[in-house]
């Protein structure tokens, strides 16, 4: 074939392949533990499958409508009313989406512009960005503050600008595993008030939250509520990341835009899981959640005392950073790479989740394991 200097121009041409996918295919290459891409090994409830089934058996197997089906945005209603204290109305303000990173790619394409800057605080999920650029947006960096990751609302401030449209907020935050305060919502509302900035909050983990901690969804700022698109996933609360699914709240107006983009970047989402959903959610198995993984927290990280591994425990997600300065000055790419392929256990490098990689010696793993995955993992992480 010849060579058309032309024909491919790529629209992200610094995009190499994910590393949640490089690093589950070194881990299944090498038989690794793999703690790095953020999925559960353990399975969804037996009943949440068996209405999927049912519904399947039934015909529900068509096209849903482009906003998901009724039941299942009256349920979410509900359930966002009952938590946070927010009313969004289920025909016009909630959308059922293929999962969280189409929600916040949709939110997205629908408000950023050409020349538009988006905020995005580091270390950042890894989709955030690309779906900015190719939206013609231009990211605008600000680190959040090592080694605690909280947030300097000075050089947030100093950022923001008439040209600035958006902020993306995300709590509990992968992959640092803190969350938001009361003090960190209030601050964003005051440098948000009477400006034209939207909000993409990024809030899949809402029910991992350790310590007693609470939520800080922006719903419960009705300030921050009506410039907001929320995003939300089944698959971090029901244990089925491989579904895809998942909801994005919104008021009124800022809905509409996000529903013609929606409808014709997936058109729907799958049917009989949105039925499946529907009744599922009605036993707000959610509730347990918290406890449910902060023993996995503690389990893992009593396990990994008295190891070479420096820590503070996460305060929420199902993530958490291993500080391994104790061990080598190797970058934190690198040792990702010997771990997974030395001591047999795969982790997430978090100089990957920057624009420009810092390297703080620090790994991230996930801990929505079983307990006898965990023992195995921190037996070999023991060795290092
Ligand atoms: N959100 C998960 C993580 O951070 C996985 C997402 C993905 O693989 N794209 O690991």
């Amino acid at each position: 074939m010849p060579f058309y200097p032309n024909l491919i121009k790529s629209k992200l041409p610094k995009a190499g392949t994910t590393i949640f996918t490089v690093m589950s295919a070194l881990a299944s290459e090498q038989k690794a533990i793999n703690l790095s891409q953020g999925f559960p090994n353990f399975e969804a409830s037996e009943e949440l499958i068996s209405l999927v089934y049912q519904y399947m058996k039934k015909g529900f197997n068509q096209y849903a409508p482009m906003q998901g089906i009724l039941p299942l945005r009256e349920r979410i209603a509900e359930k966002t009313e009952s938590l946070y204290g927010a009313q969004y109305n289920p025909d016009t303000e909630i959308t059922i989406t293929s999962g969280g990173t189409q929600a916040i790619y949709t939110a997205i394409t629908a408000m950023v512009r050409e020349g538009d800057e988006v905020v995005v605080l580091e270390p950042a999920y890894d989709s955030y960005v690309p779906a900015i650029e190719l939206a013609g947006g231009v990211p605008v960096y600000v680190a959040l503050k090592f080694p605690d990751y909280t947030i300097d609302w000075n050089a947030v401030k100093k950022v923001i600008s008439q040209r600035t449209k958006m902020i993306l907020i995300n709590t509990p935050h992968n992959p640092s595993g803190t969350v938001w305060t009361q003090k960190d919502m209030q601050e964003l509302e005051k440098i948000t008030s009477h400006s034209e900035i939207t909000i993409v909050s990024d809030e899949v983990y809402e029910h991992i939250l350790f310590d007693g901690l609470r939520h800080e969804s922006v719903m419960r700022y009705p300030k921050l509520a009506e410039r907001s698109f929320v995003v939300f996933s089944f698959g971090k609360t029901y244990h089925t990341t491989g579904w895809k699914m998942g909801y994005c709240l919104a008021p009124e107006k800022l809905m509409m835009e996000f529903r013609r983009v929606h409808q014709f970047v997936v058109f729907s989402s799958n049917t009989p899981i949105q039925y499946a959903l529907a009744d599922f959610m009605e036993n707000k198995n959610y509730l347990e959640l918290p406890q449910f993984y902060q023993e996995k927290r503690d389990y893992f990280l009593r396990l990994l005392a008295g190891s070479k591994f420096k820590f503070k425990p996460a305060t929420g997600s199902y993530f958490q950073l291993l500080d391994y300065s104790a061990i080598t000055r190797e970058k934190d790419t690198d040792f990702a790479v010997r771990l997974t392929k030395q001591f047999k256990v795969a982790s997430i490098p978090i100089s990957s989740f920057y624009h420009e990689p810092i390297d703080n010696k620090l790994l991230r793993f996930c801990f929505a394991k079983t307990n006898e995955t965990l023992e195995m993992a921190a037996e070999r992480l023991q060795k290092v």
